[in-house]
């Protein structure tokens, strides 16, 4: 059946929402493929539906081809599960949950690796049983502290969502090298280009994990390459640090007065004049700066933490938290305010330093403060520094880590800046903005042992099965769809992806225009070709034409004042072209033309018959 603009539940609208920062955003709301239900949360309409069937489709073609089987979990699941796991804690906020009649704890699942581990061991008890790989699309839910951009970051959305089983590394190695080779289908079908970086685990656990980024000035993630082929989300980058040096030859430490020295700049001035090095001038990158934090945990238990980092560099609080050195799961990490200063009086402000005096040092191991301190992994032993004395007005010399002062730890907490050199040596980093659009994890084994999910080996044994979790974000891949293919007037959606195949579009009053379109349109649908129809009779050409434009079904089929001449005209939105037809062999044209858009994405039309 065709779709018929007279009849759709379409309303194209020329306003902007309110709250539209991307242009994904903008066209999907003003072409009527979504509307907003609440903060982040979006009804499908039939257009959008039709967008979203096709983007689900390649994705479970995809998924299945490397060898999972779909299922289908609620998405209200009781509580227990994540509590024996600890993500009912680690999620904290971004937890919807909620309470039965019973007052038993519910919650809107974020993600599903619990159900489906319990689900395994339900069901599976030998080595025979594996290797498995399940998978669901599914709506999830999450709480978000900032939704934002439609379907960019909402608080539901859907996501395909994947787990392989195993009983030893080399399987959960080949299952995550499965999925990995199918999402790189799944985006090159998608037409989405993506960069593969190393990541963090965040709050999933586990060790071994990739994202896949669409790489876009609108992204919320940053991300790093060289030219020699590394790549990292800017949370995973490594810092190279210095090797360790012999201290026995420099200069003891020593307290010195430096008035008016509130910035860096003003204090490497101050050292070069008043304590000048031997072998080079100060510089910034030579100051350690102090940096005070405060981490609210997953139990909302409040700690502040003190950052120690060359001052020539900036806190960067997202690679913070996403090091797991300040706390497991879901943590927030903000700058201490002046409320938590005022509680601290040992932290003289502009002044703190990691020792009180040399021989009293208050924050690290050693200290008396209970403060935790960690440093930036440049804070080498046997570094030489600049830092404050925890006394007004003087800064303290020479201090060398190793020697005259200890840390906690190491904490990857500085930004990363565009030259510096890639932890792998293949040359300096170049930064990017980026989408996340998918993750593949190696879990390992954390689920399976909270949650019991054992098999029997060939000798009998019982073995903890290792897992891996992939997701691809099926709603925000859409929305990055949309962002990589519209211009100023509209989408442009790849053929495969678009809504329908053709759009006609019937311009004027004459009843053979109207014909000759019902006919086209008829003709079409009998070859397999999907056609939405603009058969509105009282609506103006230009209008029927800016909402062809706007709506994005890249071919479009004109039937109006050529019509007399025998022809009608067929316009490709994708390359910009138009070319006037005859009529006799406009069905034949057309089809190509669509079959052509269909094989850039390495398919046809039968693909989607389903
Ligand atoms: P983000 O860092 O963007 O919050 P995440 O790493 O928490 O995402 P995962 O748990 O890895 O997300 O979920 C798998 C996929 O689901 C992500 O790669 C992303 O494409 C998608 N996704 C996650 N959160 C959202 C959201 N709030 N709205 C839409 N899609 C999302
Ligand atoms: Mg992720």
């Amino acid at each position: 059946m065709p779709l018929r603009m007279s009849s759709l539940f379409v309303r194209s609208l020329k306003e902007d929402p309110a709250d539209a920062e991307v242009a994904s955003h903008r066209l999907l709301h003003r072409a009527g493929y979504i509307r907003r239900s609440a903060p982040g949360i979006y009804t499908w309409l039939p257009l959008g539906l039709g967008v979203l069937r096709r983007v689900e489709t390649v994705i479970r073609q995809e998924i299945e081809r490397a060898g999972s089987q779909e299922v289908h979990f609620p998405a209200l699941l009781p509580a227990e599960p994540y509590q024996e796991s600890g993500r009912w804690e680690a999620f904290g906020d971004l937890l919807f949950s909620l309470q039965d009649r019973k007052e038993n704890d519910y919650l809107l699942a974020p993600t599903h690796e619990e159900v489906f581990t319990l689900l395994v061991k339900d069901l599976c008890g030998s080595y025979k049983d594996l290797p498995l790989s399940l998978y669901q699309i599914q709506t999830k839910y999450r709480d978000e502290a900032r939704p934002r951009a439609g379907l960019l970051r909402g608080r539901e959305f859907i996501m395909k969502d994947a787990y392989s089983f195993d009983l030893d590394d080399a399987g959960l190695d080949a299952s995550y090298q499965a999925m990995r080779e199918a999402y790189i289908r799944i985006y090159e079908r998608l037409r989405l280009p993506y960069v593969i970086v190393e990541a963090t685990p965040g709050a999933m656990g586990g060790a071994g994990t990739e994202e896949f980024l669409y790489p876009s000035p609108v992204g919320e993630d940053t991300f790093v390459r060289t030219a020699g082929g590394y790549a990292a989300n800017v949370e995973a980058v490594t810092t190279v640090a210095p090797e360790p040096v012999d201290w026995s030859d420099l200069p003891a430490a020593h307290v010195e007065p430096t008035p008016d020295t509130p910035t860096i700049a003003t204090l490497v001035d101050a050292s070069n004049r008043l304590q000048p090095r031997q072998d080079r001038e100060w510089t910034a990158a030579d100051t350690l700066k102090n940096v005070v934090v405060a981490v609210t945990h997953a139990n909302g238990e409040r700690e502040i933490v003190v950052i120690g980092l060359p001052g020539d560099r900036e806190v960067d609080l997202g690679r913070a938290e996403g090091t797991g050195r300040l706390g497991e799961g879901e943590i927030a990490v903000e700058p201490a305010t002046e409320a938590d200063l005022a509680a601290l009086p040992q932290l003289v402000k502009g002044y703190i330093g990691p020792g009180e005096s040399l021989d009293a040092p208050f924050l690290g191991l050693e200290g008396g403060s209970g403060l935790r301190y960690l440093v930036d992994p440049r804070v080498a032993p046997g570094t030489r520094w600049v830092t404050g004395a925890n006394q007004h007005g003087h800064h303290v010399f020479d201090l060398v880590y190793g020697r005259d002062f200890t840390a906690d730890g190491l904490i990857e907490a500085s930004e990363v800046r565009a030259g510096d050199p890639a932890p792998d040596g293949s040359g300096p980093l170049e930064l990017a903005r980026g989408v996340e659009i998918g993750q593949v994890f190696k879990l390992g084994t954390k689920y399976a042992e909270a949650l019991g999910l054992t098999v029997l080996d060939e000798n009998g044994k019982s073995r903890v099965v290792t897992m891996g979790s992939y997701g691809v974000g099926v709603s925000r891949v859409l929305a990055c769809i949309a962002e990589e293919h519209h211009d100023d007037r509209g989408l442009i959606w790849p053929q495969h992806l678009a809504p329908a195949d053709v759009h006609i579009v019937a311009t004027g009053k004459d009843a053979e225009v109207y014909e000759t379109a019902e006919s086209l349109t008829s003709q079409l649908e009998q070859q397999g070709v999907r056609v939405l129809y603009d058969d509105r009779p009282k609506t103006s050409p230009g209008v029927k034409f800016g909402d062809a434009e706007l709506l994005g079904v890249p071919t479009v089929l004109v039937v109006g004042r050529g019509l007399k001449d025998g022809s009608v005209e067929l316009r490709n939105r994708a390359d910009g072209t138009s070319r006037d037809v005859p009529v006799a062999d406009a069905v034949q044209q057309t089809v190509e033309q669509v079959d052509a858009g269909y094989a850039l994405a390495g398919g046809t039309r039968a693909d989607f018959l389903v």
